[in-house]
């Protein structure tokens, strides 16, 4: 590694030690982002990479809220605002017992250089909260929303800050704490939260924007090699909102999907998922709350308690759950029974040394910042029909969400060409979304 940027990840290393995974996701970048670096002196003179690892701005708080037996229960709260360089703050709110600084660092970082090379105006942040919505009553997550929004409420708006779901936020926390915006604020139509239910301001395509998007760029990816989708396997990880539309996405285009997981193991249906059994799927998850076994109980079919999906035999891996979920053993079971493609829909769900793998046995290999943008870039057109006080039909949002894959991939494939890495979307991705950000912090000065 370049002295420079070695010395740069040493600085963030020492100051937070503890931050592992926000390193992870610090090192991806760095490291793939060394020719740009050379080839270009002034991010150097500018200080470009000190200041873009460091956040703008980290609220943390205290969230009081009620559990069904009345007794008063309290979680903490957070904002990362990392980077407004081209654009309000924007990403998701994660509601999980795993959240702290280190994962909400994490992943504020890789939405600065997704929502980049989505070709929208929008900068970076995250959110979220160590509450866990599994196995709690509609009533406690409706407290804990409004309690949680009476703090959030004075650090985002259109203008700086909006903010949407990721795990354990769907579009029951969103109607939650966008009631609670409007009671405290008094403003309606703006777009303040995005993935808003459809009666009040949502997009049509947002619930299936980032799953899609994922398969879009897949297609995309398989272009380059003159294959396509149709009549291919593909094993996806999770269950909840990215693998239930991508999923779906495979089934469209004639692919045969066999896995799907969740935290407590993994189903196997060697006959394929189709429309029917993905729709018990949909009700299982997001109105049931139940988990996947019961899908082979229902089915018949194989599952294995915390089991994952890379063992099976497919063309595509398409790792939709969380971070660090496909490791280097998992990435050698998966050539070993001959993928071809893997996009994470996931943030960060391959770690480095999956990756290393993938690239040493030609694997066509895309990081999320790349594949599942999809989600944010139709968040991005949710604020557009806002501010217009408009909507687009089904089919025009699609056509735009399709459209801005195809260019995130053809921009990511043509940056690593540029920089003699044909083939690596992981260098390509990374470098895109940086320029556009670098420069535009360049051009407002080093206040900025
Ligand atoms: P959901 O909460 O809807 O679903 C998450 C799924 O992953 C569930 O099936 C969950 O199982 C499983 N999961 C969570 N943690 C683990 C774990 N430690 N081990 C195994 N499985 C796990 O979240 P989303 O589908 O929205 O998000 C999934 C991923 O996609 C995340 O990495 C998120 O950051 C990323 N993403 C989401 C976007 C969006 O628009 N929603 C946009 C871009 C990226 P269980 O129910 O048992 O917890």
């Amino acid at each position: 590694m370049d002295k420079y940027i070695e010395s740069v990840y040493e600085s963030i290393v020492k100051k937070d030690p503890e931050q592992k995974t926000f390193h992870q996701a610090a090192y991806e970048v760095l490291e793939s982002l060394e020719p740009a670096i050379k080839k270009f002196p002034k991010f150097q003179e500018h200080a470009i990479l000190e200041r873009i690892v460091e956040p703008e701005r980290i609220i943390i708080f205290r969230v009081p809220w009620k559990d069904k037996d009345g007794k008063i229960q309290l979680n903490r709260g957070y904002r990362i605002q990392f980077n407004s360089a081209i654009g309000p703050y924007k990403g998701g709110f994660r509601f999980h017992p795993t959240v702290n600084l280190d994962i909400l660092k994490f992943l504020g970082f890789e939405q600065i250089f997704k929502n980049s090379l989505t070709g929208l105006p929008m900068g970076g942040g995250k959110g979220g909260s160590d509450f866990d919505p599994k196995g709690k009553t509609d009533a406690e997550v409706e407290s804990f929303c409004y309690s949680f929004m009476m703090e959030m409420f004075k650090h985002i708006g259109q203008f700086t800050d909006v903010p949407a779901g990721d795990i354990g936020v769907g579009a029951r926390e969103i109607g939650y704490m966008y009631g609670a915006y409007r009671k405290i604020t008094n403003l309606h139509g703006t777009c303040v939260l995005t993935g808003k239910g459809l009666d009040y301001g949502g997009s049509l395509i947002r619930p299936e924007a980032t799953g899609y998007g994922c398969v879009y760029f897949v297609d995309e990816m398989l272009k380059t090699k003159k294959k396509e989708l149709k009549a291919k396997t593909v094993t996806v990880s999770g269950s909840g909102n990215v693998a239930q539309y991508a999923v779906e996405k495979c089934i469209q285009m004639g692919a045969k999907v066999v896995t799907m997981s969740d935290s407590d193991g993994c189903i196997y249906d060697p006959d394929g998922i189709d429309e029917k059994k993905l729709s018990y799927v949909l009700e299982l998850k997001n109105v049931k709350r139940g988990r996947i076994k019961e899908y082979a109980e229902k089915y018949n079919v194989e599952y294995v308690p915390k089991g994952k999906p890379w063992i099976y035999k497919c063309d595509i891996a398409l790792p939709c759950a969380t971070q660090n979920e496909l490791d280097g053993n998992d990435a050698k079971a998966l050539v070993d029974n001959g993928v071809i493609a893997v996009a994470e829909g996931a943030n960060m769900p391959c770690t480095p040394e999956a990756i290393k793998v993938f690239q040493e046995f030609g694997v066509l290999y895309s990081p999320g910042k790349a594949s599942n943008a999809g989600g944010v870039a139709t968040s991005g057109l949710e604020m557009a029909q806002n501010s217009q006080r408009y909507f687009w039909t089904r089919e025009e949002v699609d056509a735009k969400l399709h459209q801005i894959m195809i260019n995130i991939h053809k921009t990511v494939y043509e940056t690593a060409k540029l920089f003699d890495q044909p083939g690596n979307y992981q260098l390509g991705a990374n470098i895109a979304g940086f320029l556009k950000v670098a420069n535009a912090m360049i051009a407002q000065g080093y206040y900025a």
